[in-house]
């Protein structure tokens, strides 16, 4: 029989609770009802990876009706070994969070409101200010007669809810816009 490590804890756990309980007569009923009361019972567990850097932390995803209900490091992956920092911890939250936006949101210059708009209002807004900025203090060259092409006008901060394919995408598009104020939020 093929054991991973995660089975073996378990089943140990499970024998030492019952050679215990046993003498006093209620081992199976009390781990049954322990068992059931927990809102991972009865729940698919999905090995995933964390998104959010390189590291790619494996991560177990208990997933009961269509919904992820809880989320832990996997014991048996060599890499994080069940452990996950801040970020990776976080992740049912991010699923789940009932402050997630899902429409773009935009406050206008000055109000106090904010407004929902579609996507391809908020594409034409965004791209109308990048250019008008870029447009307006692209430099060619330096105070030193160096060609650096580039805008010092437009800063990026990215988020640690972007996952590696996305910063990709974004660092290759700022880059070929001349924006060379880039930082991050996931530094390990
Ligand atoms: S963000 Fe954290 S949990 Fe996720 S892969 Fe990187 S180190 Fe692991």
């Amino acid at each position: 029989m093929d054991l991973t490590r995660r089975d073996f804890l378990m089943l140990c756990g499970i024998g030492f609770a019952g050679i215990a309980l046993a003498p006093i007569g209620y081992a199976k009923e009390l781990i049954t009802d322990h068992a059931d009361g927990l809102k991972i019972s009865g729940a698919k567990e999905v090995i995933t990876v964390c998104p959010f850097c390189s590291v790619s932390c494996h991560i177990i995803a208990h997933v009961k009706d269509g919904k992820i209900v809880s989320t832990e490091g996997d014991p048996d992956y060599p890499i994080n070994e069940g452990a996950l920092c801040a970020k990776g911890a976080a992740m049912l939250n991010m699923v789940n969070c009932d402050h997630r936006v899902y429409k773009p949101m935009y406050r206008a210059p000055y109000s106090d409101k904010w407004e929902e708009k579609s996507w391809d209002w908020m594409f034409g807004r965004l791209a109308e200010v990048i250019k008008e900025t870029r447009d307006a203090t692209f430099k060619i060259k330096n105070d030193a007669g160096i060609e650096v092409n580039r805008t010092e006008s437009i800063f990026w901060q990215g988020s640690s809810q972007m996952d590696n394919e996305e910063c990709a995408l974004v660092h290759q598009g700022l880059r070929g816009m001349g924006v060379v104020y880039v930082d991050h939020q996931a530094r390990i």
